[in-house]
């Protein structure tokens, strides 16, 4: 019977409401944004719009592929797992868990599955060597966060509906639509903000679409995030401008600690460096203070790039100072609804390091910049083998060309992904998952990040196909193997396990709605249930809104998620300090040690810049951009997406191009230590002078791909320039934007 389903969106972090008709044979002949989504409220992108084109995709695959004789070739998942237990155990009885490394992609954090079952099998395979895509992206928010405020997980995030003045720095949200910031409709938003009569200020070496609308934009030298910050803490300090406001008084310590820290970094000093006058910064922080609900907010351009982890500190610093943290129209602390576990431990970091390089672990894992290292270098712990989860390395971090080679030289490659990309093509055993319409979702993750607190549950829509596990069942099947059971594994035994150890740690919790119940009762009430929906609702049941098993009739429950397809509003934010604060002291740290020590690097770099420097030399500094039509590496595939212009190019200034001879549409080498590429041009004034943009996510021409759509329009890989060696050294997080590169015609 043709149908309507109401699905969550699990395409990017805004999460908007979809209406799907499918026909009699379950295939997408229509999308349409859900109006009767309690957040979204009928918003759709081109990606959603196509998420039909994505399920029928022919290239996706449905059956696993296993190598033999150098081929891949069909398989049954009974006989991929055998592969996988018998050489993953050769793997580690000869060299120890440790050379079994995992990398894990970005589309984890926007499944159910990969928020709920990759835990488990990280624990099985009990190595050390854990990467993934954070350590390119967001590491130093949760650095940053973790040291504040005690929890790597406490990102406050812009209370977008009720600011009077947003400052954006390095982020494009009318494109992206938003990140570590969710909010559907994000172009809506800013137009609402701006009718109501708020500003927006953008900070970006390229005037965007985002700044294209704002009312001032900045356009600052990439990499300077951080002193432009320090300078409007100095002027916040200097013209007696600081003020927490009661409800952060006697909540904060270290505040004379990072006056003092600022205090060099004036306005005047740092203006040089970022490329600003020195009165356009005072502005900004006159503004800033002035504002009556105000509130600064820094995405990718800020978190990999050289100083992410002090540019991310710095970005909650101000508004600390300016009392715009925790209160409404500021930056604020999101309630999702699930339980997310009390923290009882001071966030710890660095608790060990990388084997070559001594790279700093972070939130339980290494920076994928040193993957390649610890691939090529040999010695007890030499990686050999890698299990991918919805991860495309190869495509995605940094000395891309290097980690291509040394993922080719491994024993061993297990990829749990739909496609075979350029990373994936290296596997021995690819794993696909089933289909996203086959797949429940819940955003645990996002909703977390939410600037509105919400809830929304999508059951299956579609069947899954025949002998086609789900998602979880592989991920808890890998983690059984890993722990040494054969093949095949009982998935349900395994499943009771998981969700035992998640019920006796959520009683433990004291601040649970669940503390102190018994085990065996709780477990018996889940019985009707399993897998991800099992965990779902124990976690929403003792979560803030939960109905606690009982304890509060009227709370939240999977049922009652089922019961609003639509969604259920929670309400806008609302303050949460102290509640929310897990420092040794129960207070805001706003000096954390890790990071003040990275500060007399940034004078450094105050000091050592020449005005203009990058525009007088051949050097030009490259960073990243989006585009609406597209979303890391795995959007090219879909022909409604990739249809229309071309969108890998290099975007030059017109002074730059003409100086190197470059036109618009021809062909230029771009040159940087890592590597050198050749790309076609596009010039325009839109960059800063000295300033060079090419889009992440594309060089699908690799043979083995089998992406027919993206091949025939592969672009150019930006990671085959960034130098593996560039990491910001307080969360080792790669740095993508800011790069050194040459530029000539071709
Ligand atoms: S903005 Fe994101 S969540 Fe919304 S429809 Fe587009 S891809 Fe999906």
């Amino acid at each position: 019977m043709p149908r309507t389903v109401i699905r969550t969106c699990p395409l990017c972090e805004a999460t908007c409401g979809l209406a799907i008709d499918l026909d009699d044979n379950d295939r997408v002949v229509g999308v349409r944004g859900d109006a009767d989504d309690v957040f979204s409220r009928g918003y759709l992108c081109p990606k959603g719009a196509t998420i039909g084109q994505l399920e029928a995709d022919p290239d996706r695959l449905t059956r696993p592929l296993v190598r033999r004789d150098g081929q891949l070739l069909p398989a049954s998942f009974d006989e991929a797992y055998a592969e996988v237990a018998a050489r993953l155990r050769a793997v580690t009885a000869e060299h120890g868990p440790d050379a079994v490394a995992i990398y894990l992609g970005n589309p984890n954090v926007h499944n159910l599955a990969g928020q709920l079952y990759v835990r488990p099998l990280v624990k099985a395979l009990r190595t050390t060597n854990v990467y993934s895509a954070s350590s390119v992206d967001q590491l130093p928010k949760h650095v940053s966060s973790g040291y504040l405020f005690g929890d790597p997980l406490a990102i406050p995030v812009p209370d977008l509906d009720r600011t009077d003045l947003l400052v954006v720095l390095g982020a494009n949200p009318r494109v992206s639509n938003g990140s570590l910031m969710t909010a559907p409709d994000l172009p809506g938003r800013l137009t609402a903000l701006q009718r109501r009569g708020g500003r927006l200020v953008v900070v970006d070496p390229k005037r965007t679409r985002t700044a294209e609308r704002a009312d001032r934009h900045l356009a600052i030298r990439p990499g300077a995030d951080a002193l432009l910050l320090m300078a409007i803490v100095a002027t916040l300090v200097a013209e007696d401008l600081v003020d927490l406001g009661d409800h952060l008084r006697g909540h904060v310590e270290g505040l004379e600690q990072v006056a003092a820290l600022a205090a060099p970094f004036t306005p005047e000093r740092v203006a040089e460096a970022c490329g600003l006058p020195a009165t356009a910064i005072r502005e900004l922080a006159h503004e800033l203070a002035a504002a009556e609900r105000a509130v600064v907010y820094g995405r990718l351009g800020t978190t990999a790039a050289s100083f992410g982890t002090t540019t991310s500190w710095l970005v909650d610093v101000v508004n600390v100072l300016t009392g715009n943290l925790d209160r409404p129209g500021g930056a604020m602390f999101p309630r999702p609804a699930h339980h997310r576990g009390s923290r009882r431990r001071a966030f710890r970091h660095a608790r060990r390091h990388s084997r070559v390089r001594g790279l700093p672990e972070a939130i339980g894992e290494l920076p994928v910049a040193t993957l390649a290292d610890e691939i090529e270098t040999p010695g007890p712990g030499q990686v050999r083998a890698l299990i991918t989860v919805a991860g495309n390395p190869v495509i995605s971090t940094p000395d891309a060309a290097r980690l291509d080679a040394a993922i080719a030289s491994l024993d061993l490659v297990v990829a749990v992904d739909p496609y075979l990309t350029a990373t994936s093509r290296h596997a021995d055993v690819i794993l696909p998952p089933p289909g996203i319409l086959q797949r429940s979702h819940y955003d645990l993750a996002f909703s977390a990040l939410a600037v509105r607190n919400v809830a929304n549950y999508s059951p299956a829509a579609v069947a899954l196909d025949p002998d086609q596990p789900d998602e979880w069942e592989i991920l808890l099947a890998l983690a059984a193997i890993a722990l040494g059971q054969d093949p095949p594994v009982d998935v349900d035994l395994a499943d009771a396990f998981v969700a035992r150890q998640a019920i006796e740690a959520v009683v433990a919790d004291p601040g649970a709605r669940l503390a102190t119940r018994d085990p065996d009762a709780l477990m018996a009430t889940l019985a009707g249930r399993r897998g991800p929906e099992r965990l779902l609702d124990l976690l929403v049941r003792a979560g803030p809104y939960g109905d606690g098993f009982g304890t509060h009739p009227d709370g939240l429950s999977l049922e009652a998620l089922l019961a609003a397809p639509h969604g259920i509003d929670l309400g806008p934010l609302t303050p949460r300090i102290p509640e929310v604060l897990t420092t040794t002291s129960g207070r805001i740290e706003l000096a954390p040690e890790p990071i003040v020590a990275d500060v007399p690097r940034l004078a450094a770099a105050m000091d050592a810049a020449v005005p203009n420097g990058e525009h007088d030399g051949e050097q030009l500094l490259l960073i990243g951009r989006r585009h609406l039509r597209t979303n890391n590496s795995w959007s090219h595939n879909v022909p409604g997406l990739a249809k229309g212009q071309q969108l890998c190019t290099l975007e030059i200034h017109p002074d730059d191009a003409a100086a190197r001879g470059l036109d618009d549409g021809t062909l230029a080498a771009v040159s940087s230590e890592a590597g050198e590429l050749e790309v076609s041009i596009t010039v325009t004034d839109a960059l800063r002078p000295g300033v060079v943009s090419l889009p992440h996510g594309f060089g699908h021409d690799l043979d083995g791909v089998e992406q027919q759509v993206a091949r025939a329009n592969p672009g150019v890989n930006s990671n085959r320039l960034t130098p593996r060696q560039g990491v910001d050294p307080v969360s080792g997080t790669a740095v993508l934007n800011g790069v050194s590169v040459r530029v000539r015609a071709v």
